[in-house]
């Protein structure tokens, strides 16, 4: 049965029908990444960055990030990795960085919002980004976006950071940045963004458009990302991407709800970014599929 499991696990996702879905791992620590095979997944879909920021000594720095990067890209061994630029705030408070004092978290100062608004950490971690580019696959998203002025802002930092690192004769590259498409007005108005792909976040997208908190269990019935206002959201945001030309994937919870495989490969979406653990039930509910 383990041997069965593995060979699962191991083999490309397809629907009973034959059209290949690509299934990318979500990681939070490096740890997820311990004693896996590449295999199993067709690239890194999410890097939760949170976890650098976490410790009780303070930020941390260029090369202390560049590091732990460096060590993902090179577990993907040339499979396309998407690191998240910092998501700080709403759910997930860094201790002097986020402020506490916040009447409504989730609709404060978060993701792309604090970067922009701290850009002395922020050019730290894009700094860290360009210097890791160099090997492998690294794409970069941006949490949070709103407006398209947040992802021009960061396009024009990372673009001087890069600059500035190659006349230091630093080895580096400038990986492409895209967005998470987690707020409706993002969803709503994807073709506008000049993004070099997008991904999904449907737990913020849901909780956004249901206007029920993803953390409050009274209300964990309508935090429902199978609603069809949020599935419509979904839809749009593909139908951009393919309008654009540009990729675009879902690592949101909702990729590993087997009772929503169905519906999300309906929208059109064929990449899925899921944990390590729900790759066999994932790619086993992808075979199940058809048009
Ligand atoms: C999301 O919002 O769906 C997402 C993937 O990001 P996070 O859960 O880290 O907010
Ligand atoms: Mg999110």
């Amino acid at each position: 049965a383990q041997i069965a499991a593995d060979a699962g696990r191991l083999k490309p996702a397809a629907t009973a029908d034959g059209r290949r879905i690509a299934v990318l791992l979500n990681v939070a620590a490096p740890e997820d990444l311990a004693g896996l095979d590449a295999a199993i997944c067709d690239g890194i879909g999410l890097v939760r960055t949170e976890f650098l920021f976490e410790g009780s000594r303070g930020l941390p720095g260029e090369d202390a990030q560049y590091a732990v990067y460096r060590r993902i890209l090179e577990w993907a061994a040339g499979r396309p990795v998407t690191i998240r630029t910092l998501d700080a705030g709403g759910d997930k408070p860094i201790a002097g960085l986020t402020i506490d004092s916040e009447r409504n978290p989730f609709l404060g100062l978060r993701g792309i919002r604090l970067s922009l608004a701290r850009p002395d950490v922020f050019r730290v971690q894009l700094r860290a980004l360009c210097r890791a580019a160099v090997h492998g696959a690294l794409k970069v998203m941006l949490p949070m976006v709103a407006v398209p002025a947040e992802l021009d802002r960061a396009n024009a930092m990372l673009d001087a950071e890069f600059t500035a690192l190659t006349a230091l004769g630093v080895a580096c590259a400038r990986p492409p940045l895209g967005i998470m498409v987690e707020v409706p007005s993002a969803a709503l108005c994807a073709e506008d963004f000049g993004a070099a792909f997008y991904s999904i976040g449907s737990n913020d997208l849901t909780q956004y458009t249901m206007a029920a908190a993803r953390d409050i269990g009274a209300v964990a019935d309508l935090n429902d990302a199978g609603h069809p206002a949020v599935l419509a959201l979904i839809a749009r945001t593909v139908e951009a991407g393919r309008k654009r030309g540009v990729e675009v994937s879902l690592c949101g919870d909702a990729a590993a709800d087997m009772r929503l495989t169905n519906a999300l490969l309906a929208t059109g979406l064929t990449t899925l970014s899921v944990s390590p653990i729900a790759v066999a039930r994932l790619k086993a509910a992808i075979a199940g599929v058809t048009a």
